[in-house]
């Protein structure tokens, strides 16, 4: 019962952490938790208070009010203050200087305080990880970028921190390089089972690494879940909006039915007159020719179907962009196609949606 307990116990907690600059809540009330070998991610727009939420968790921001538990014991919180170097809280940043006059090993063994025997073989066992176990007297000036960056990762990670922060750590590399450095680095993260709070304002990073993702927006946790539920059960339209580009039909709630061009939609429970924002992402929708004017061959579950007229259509490699000009109201639809769909501009075509893969929100002002 007891070891359950100690399972199930998060590693990191921090509860209604709130920080001011000026008038501005840049930090408002979040809330979250991270387990021992889970990557927990905090994505959101530029400027929405991820860096500083990961500045009061290392201690060297203060916070306004809230409290920092590791394993279950206070860290920190108005009153109580543990000092940065003993959180045991690793970092890894964007710029993640090493230091040029010492070698490789010595980086990596930088905070390392045991006896020199054990530090060498801490050493070794880690860059055996990130795989540069021949560069160990090598000096950073002579390793490529991502090289560096996995150096960086092994002298994070050489005192066994209980904790890693990373603040968009990936965000120097060329693309190239970067998925293979993100896969990398989470094999090793898991290995050492350590608890990870990464920074991104990238959706594919955070889908890419995260086994939970915390939705920041202007200071506040939006949503938080497994990436799955992240991208399919999103809060709202900027949710949607983060991660894909979305078309948006408005309309109104009428007896528990919103009508639109592509069929109705339950609202239950809406008040009549309601506004309504159907929110539909570009990959679910499905094309029909137009059969010489006679419309596309119905299909029971679709719904209705909507002609619209080719504006341009765009290679993107692993699918087709195609944008339309509605009939029924001149309005422009984004449809996204696998492969290769480029029909010329002029063209007419039937839309209908995957009313199951849309959304239905209240119409935001
Ligand atoms: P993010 O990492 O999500 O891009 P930050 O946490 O760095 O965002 O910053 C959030 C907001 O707080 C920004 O508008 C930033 O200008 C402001 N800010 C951050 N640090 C300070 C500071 N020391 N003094 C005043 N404003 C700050
Ligand atoms: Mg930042």
């Amino acid at each position: 019962m007891q070891l359950q307990s100690k399972i199930d116990s998060p590693r990191l907690e921090i509860r209604n952490l709130r920080k001011r600059y000026g008038h501005r809540h840049v930090v408002d009330d979040v809330s979250l938790s991270v387990r021992p070998g889970n990557v927990t991610c905090l994505l959101g727009p530029s400027g929405c208070g991820k860096s500083t939420t990961l500045r009061m968790i290392a201690g060297v921001d203060m916070q306004d009010s809230g409290e920092i538990y590791v394993d279950g014991q206070l860290i920190c919180d108005t009153v109580f203050r543990i000092p940065p170097e003993r959180r045991q809280i690793g970092l890894m940043f964007q710029d993640f200087a090493l230091f040029p006059h010492m070698s490789v090993a010595d980086n990596v063994a930088f905070g390392l305080k045991n006896a020199r025997e054990e530090k060498r073989d801490r050493v070794e066992e880690l860059l055996a990880k990130v795989n540069l176990g021949w560069a160990i007297d090598k000096y950073p000036h002579v390793l490529s970028g991502g090289e560096q960056q996995r150096v960086a990762l092994a002298r994070a990670l050489a005192p066994r921190p209980r904790i890693m922060l990373m603040d968009e750590p990936f965000s120097g590399l060329d693309n190239r390089l970067r998925d293979g450095i993100r896969d990398e680095t989470l094999a090793v993260l898991k290995e050492e089972d350590t608890a990870v709070l990464l920074v991104t304002h990238e959706p594919e990073e955070a889908m890419r690494m995260a086994d939970e993702i915390a939705l920041m927006r202007d200071g506040r946790i939006v949503q938080q879940g497994a990436p799955y539920n992240i991208y399919n059960a999103p809060v709202d339209k900027q949710a949607v909006a983060f991660f894909s580009d979305v078309n948006v039909i408005h309309s109104q709630s009428n007896g528990a039915l919103t009508d639109t061009p592509f069929g109705q939609f339950l609202t239950p429970g809406w008040e009549d007159g309601a506004p309504v924002d159907i929110v539909i992402r570009p990959q679910h929708f499905k094309l029909d020719f137009d059969r010489d004017g006679r419309g596309p061959l119905p299909t029971e579950s679709d719904g209705v179907a909507a002609r619209g007229v080719v504006m341009r259509s765009r290679f993107m490699g692993n699918e087709s962009l195609v944008e339309f000009v509605m009939d029924h109201d001149g309005s422009e639809l984004k449809v996204t196609v696998p492969n290769v769909f480029l029909p010329k501009p002029g063209t007419a075509l039937w839309l209908t949606v995957r009313r199951d893969r849309c959304f239905v929100f209240p119409a935001e002002n």
